[in-house]
């Protein structure tokens, strides 16, 4: 029998305490109720502090880790009111549908920092770390105000955080303001060469309106004590220590995130929206019956809206492609009655063959389907880390923010992505232009899909990505580095001043 071990100071100090703080959007939460999930899975206490709409929906997360008996809890401070500008009820981006209340959203959210106050002082002993999005600027007063420390966490890829931070650090978006549409730029500051027009320019917030909370967002980010983001260094190496190096402070890698579900079902189905059960169930018997990689997934994420003028280049493409498809639309883009008529005409043509859903499917699930062998995506960087991590390879059609650099990682850096020719972004709600024709989709979706040397080595090293992205969450450099965090922060909680 092994000798019991003697205590250290480390076995009997406290679990250290993660408040975690995401921006009120799929794309942002859901990593990080995967982080805090972990977190807690791994020892540490994890309170993921959100408003009533946005809780509710971690509602299933929260229970289940009730009955893990997870230090995990959800702790909802109330929404904001009197916020010129912003309708009632909307307290998440995926609500919005004009683009006149985003600012105002974001306005709102940002007077959570008394409330996030009080919670804290509130609290039996200060908490170890406070874990913010990088949007939410407005954290760093308050954590400094208490003396917590702060990470960011930070959603895109490292190559995007690089491409963005040389940029603003050597004055590109100056530049690029006052070029023209097709005039290239190269990102100073790379390892690789990388090059953007105007259109595809890092910056999330480079609009007209966004000056100030795009400044905040910098700053928080100079002073945070270091970055969690959700990568893993086998996939991006280089872009980490240069990132690191350029920040000038720590660097997390703990990803891919979405592996912390990959044996838990409910875990699975419980992120983002829930999902209709009697649905997911059809969507799974029906991958259930195709030949593997035979599928062609296509869902562009929870904020994309396409206008009909898109939805139906779209459905041609996919119905002229010849492939068997799983396509995802939102329920607000076929609400209209021609949408839905057509929707239901090509339905009919394709039945067998395609399967079209309305609303929210658990992407999870579809993507470790052994059916799922490609998977035509907007390229936010948790739809891609999350086809990485399965093996199933891309092709990309970003709209808009970080989308057009996490095209140029997965394409041109790790060959596991086929472009679908998309060069200006689009407009969430009221953009009529149709940068892509269903002549585009059938393309795409032939490279990905079909036979060749070419596609042949996409299908590759994406399945090779996929081994490693599971090696790092296994026992690999995702996991030993969450074990360096927790003991990190270990010693640091303590009484509130
Ligand atoms: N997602 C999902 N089901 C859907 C649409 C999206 O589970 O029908 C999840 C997807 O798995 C990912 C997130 O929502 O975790 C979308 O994040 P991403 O960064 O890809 O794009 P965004 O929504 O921020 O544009």
């Amino acid at each position: 029998m092994a000798p019991a071990e003697e205590p250290t100071a480390a076995t009997l100090a406290p679990p250290p305490h993660f408040v975690i703080v995401p921006l009120a959007a799929q794309g942002h939460t859901i990593p990080m109720v995967d982080f805090a999930r972990l977190l807690a899975e791994r020892g540490a206490r994890a309170s993921i502090v959100t408003t009533p709409v946005n809780g509710a929906r971690l509602r299933g997360v929260a229970d289940q880790a009730a009955r893990a008996k997870l230090a995990l809890e959800v702790v909802e401070l109330p929404f904001p009111t009197g916020v010129d500008g912003l309708p009632p009820g909307i307290e998440n981006a995926d609500q919005v549908t004009d683009n006149n209340h985003f600012i105002p959203l974001f306005d709102a959210l940002k007077r959570l920092a008394g409330p996030l106050e009080a919670y804290l002082r509130g609290l039996a002993a200060r908490p170890s770390c406070v874990v913010s999005d990088w949007c939410y600027g407005w954290t760093a007063g308050v954590a400094t105000s208490l003396g917590i420390p702060r990470l960011f966490f930070h959603g895109p890829s490292c190559f995007y955080s690089l491409c963005d931070l040389n940029s603003v650090d050597h004055g590109l978006p100056k530049q690029t303001a006052a070029a023209g549409d097709q005039e290239k730029f190269v990102v100073p500051g790379m390892p690789v060469h990388v090059e953007v027009t105007k259109n595809t320019a890092p910056g999330f917030m480079n609009s007209p309106g966004w000056e100030a909370l795009c400044a905040e967002c910098v700053e928080a980010m100079r002073t945070a004590d270091g970055a969690v983001v959700n990568t893993f260094l086998d996939l991006e190496d280089q872009f980490v220590t240069c990132y690191e190096a350029a920040l000038g402070k720590p660097v997390w890698t703990l990803g891919p995130l979405c592996l912390a579900n990959k044996d838990d079902a409910e875990a699975m189905a419980s992120r983002g929206n829930k999902a209709d059960a009697a649905q997911q169930s059809a969507i799974t018997s029906w991958l259930d019956a195709k030949e593997t990689d035979s599928v062609v997934y296509v869902n562009f994420g929870s904020l994309v809206r396409k206008l009909p003028k898109l939805l139906f280049e779209v459905g041609h493409g996919l119905e002229d492609s010849g492939r068997p498809f799983l396509w995802v639309v939102k329920e607000a883009e076929v609400a209209a009655p021609e949408m839905r008529e057509w929707l239901a005409a090509l339905e009919a043509r394709t039945a067998g063959r395609g399967l079209v859903v309305r609303g929210w499917v658990p992407q999870l699930a579809v993507l470790s389907h052994r059916a799922v062998g490609g998977f035509v995506t907007h390229c936010g960087w948790n739809s891609l880390l999350e086809s990485i991590a399965h093996g199933v390879p891309v092709a990309t059609w970003p709209h808009f923010a970080d989308q057009f650099l996490n095209e140029r990682l997965v394409v041109d850096v790790l060959g596991v992505g086929v472009p679908i020719g998309v060069t200006a972004p689009v407009m969430i709600f009221d953009d009529e232009s149709v940068p892509v024709g269903r002549e585009d989709v059938v393309r795409a979706v032939s490279a990905l899909m079909g036979g060749g040397a070419e596609a042949d080595e996409r299908r590759r090293k994406a399945k090779e990505y996929g081994e490693k992205a599971h090696r790092a969450m296994e026992r690999g450099s995702s996991y030993e580095n969450l074990t360096q965090l927790i003991e990190s922060f270990r010693q640091r909680g303590g009484k509130q001043g």
